[in-house]
């Protein structure tokens, strides 16, 4: 008798084997705990979003890795750390309602932090990446989601204001517009400056009866991203 054919869906690959095994993950867990990522909820996404799936079957074996990874047009898949660092200071102050994600990527990012928030409006410029992201998401069975095609130096008026905007490519200022979208109470947190010297930024929009509106902003360390380009491809 001929044995059972392997599942051809995701299913069948989500859990892992080898290098994208329970144990392998397990340890960038701890390793990211080491490093000071404390909260449970955003752990456990790392634990539980299979990042194999995320980057070509080739470096798959590295996808636990706490490095980025070359996911094609000259775009990177981002580093766990700073995935969870920057949605761990996202949430920090509650459940956010909508969230502005510009540079989708390989949609890692936005997988870990969609059960974590509301809605998630997330903005790629290069088309075929957006595309690899939307069905990866669908096969997830990640539904809160909304992508489109698009250039970040906009941001995405139909939906602002938002509670929370992400960046995932650095720009070297914070574009204005970006500021009117976020809604009183947000925050946006972005790599900002040159690359090789980009400073992690929480910024944090108060409005004060007296005072009028505030941008409060902190730093939270260095990091790499790749750099925000305009226009579309
Ligand atoms: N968090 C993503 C990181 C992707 S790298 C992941 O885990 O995969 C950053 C992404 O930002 C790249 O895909 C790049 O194409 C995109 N990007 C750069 N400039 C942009 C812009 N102006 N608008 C939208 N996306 C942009």
């Amino acid at each position: 008798m001929k044995p059972p054919a392997p599942p051809r869906n995701n299913s069948g690959n989500r859990a892992g084997i080898g290098m994208t095994s329970a144990r392998t993950r397990e340890r960038l867990v701890q390793r990211l705990r080491d490093q000071g990522i404390v909260n449970p909820a955003v752990l456990d996404q790392i634990r539980n979003v299979p990042r194999h799936l995320f980057v070509d079957e080739a470096l798959a074996t590295r996808a636990y890795e706490d490095t980025a990874l070359p996911i094609g047009h000259g775009q990177t898949i981002s580093q766990p750390f700073v995935v969870a660092r920057m949605t761990e200071a996202l949430i920090e102050a509650g459940t956010p309602g909508k969230v502005l994600e510009i540079g989708t990527g390989c949609g890692y990012q936005t997988a870990v932090m969609s059960p974590l928030v509301r809605f998630i409006y997330s903005i790629e410029r290069i088309g075929a990446l957006q595309e690899r992201a939307r069905q990866r998401l669908r096969e997830l069975n990640i539904s809160n989601v909304h992508l489109r095609h698009g250039d970040g130096f906009q941001g995405w008026s139909g939906h602002a204001p938002y509670d929370a905007i992400l960046m995932a490519a650095a720009p070297l200022a914070i574009p204005d517009v970006l500021f009117q979208q976020l809604a009183p109470g947000g925050r946006l947190i972005a790599p900002v400056g040159p690359e090789g010297r980009q400073q992690l930024v929480r910024i944090t929009r108060r409005v004060d009866e007296r005072r009028g509106d505030e941008f409060h902003k902190e730093t939270l360390g260095l990091v790499s991203f790749v750099p925000l380009l305009k226009g579309l491809n």
